[in-house]
């Protein structure tokens, strides 16, 4: 079953309308099994792409406020072997950054053939906190959804597997998560007035993930959005998309890798005969 809502086509999206709990039937002994189901996997398939050194696999995570992207990068540590991992965060520009196109900080992180890259915020902060805080005129950051496609379409088209997350979670479930974070001191580090303060816009950033959710969806660059209210769902639910995008090319690679096999095999049989 499909535990995340997909987006594959451009149409109009309302994330009101869609859960941010796990449904009732699921639960999380359940759930826990299938996620060491789908870690495993998901381990083996990243191990035939870095073999096969064909395709590679760019995940971008988005969500409000402590919608749990630095714990999904965590679980997703726990699946991967991190060699073959990078995971690049997107904060304020720099003056550097603002002085160039808001793609040119982002390309250099594309992953190389073989590897994965997992984008920790991503271009599509240019069409969020930008257009939230009207911090580049309308006309600039409307234009940017068409220049998003074509980037993603540039980089699908060079054989990387693009997958878009959005952690969706609740109003109330961030205020717990926000209050949790000034009781427990472990948590206390990611304590930020700048929190609150966002809080307050969360309507227009609703209204801004949806639209750009809307806008960039694609069968190359799909986006899911995840109900990430409770965090054992969303590390199943992100589990499965990761393994979805990379089981079908899993026949390719295996393929591929038989071929580099026995070039080898054929490569140490002649060394053997001439060392003998
Ligand atoms: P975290 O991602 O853990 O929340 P920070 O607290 O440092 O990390 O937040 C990074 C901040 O950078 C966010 O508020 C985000 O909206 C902001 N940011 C990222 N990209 C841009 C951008 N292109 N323009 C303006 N602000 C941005």
């Amino acid at each position: 079953m499909r535990y995340s809502y997909r987006f594959d086509g451009e149409r109009s999206v309302n994330l009101r309308e869609l859960d941010t709990k796990p449904p009732v039937e699921i639960d999380r002994e359940a759930a826990e099994a299938q996620i060491v189901k789908l870690s495993a996997e998901l381990g083996e398939l990243q191990e035939l792409m870095y073999g096969a050194g064909k395709h590679s696999l760019l995940v971008v995570l988005q969500g409000m406020d402590t919608s749990g992207k630095d714990g999904t990068i965590r679980h997703l540590a726990s699946a991967l072997n991190i060699q073959g991992v990078h995971v690049q965060g997107f904060k304020v520009p720099t003056p550097d950054e603002l002085a160039h196109d808001f793609l040119w900080r982002v390309h250099p992180h594309v992953p190389a053939k073989g590897n994965i890259s997992v984008f920790n915020r991503s271009h599509y902060e240019d069409v969020l906190v930008v257009r939230v805080h009207n911090l580049v005129p309308e006309d600039v950051w409307k234009r940017r959804y068409n220049q998003i496609n074509e980037f993603e379409d540039l980089v699908a088209e060079n054989r990387t597997q693009i997958v878009k997350i959005m952690l969706h979670i609740s109003k109330a479930e961030q205020e717990e998560r926000l209050l949790d974070r000034e009781q427990e001191v472990e948590k206390s580090w990611k304590l930020s007035p700048g929190d609150w303060k966002e809080r307050a816009f969360w309507e227009k950033y609703q209204d801004a993930y949806a639209d750009a959710i809307g806008k960039c969806s694609s069968k190359n660059a799909p986006w899911f959005v995840v109900p990430a209210d409770k965090k054992w769902y969303r590390n199943l639910a992100v589990s499965e998309i990761l393994v979805e995008a990379l089981r079908p090319l899993k026949p390719e690679w295996t393929q591929a890798l038989k071929a580099i096999g026995s070039k080898a095999k054929a490569e140490l049989e002649e060394y053997r005969r001439t060392a003998s």
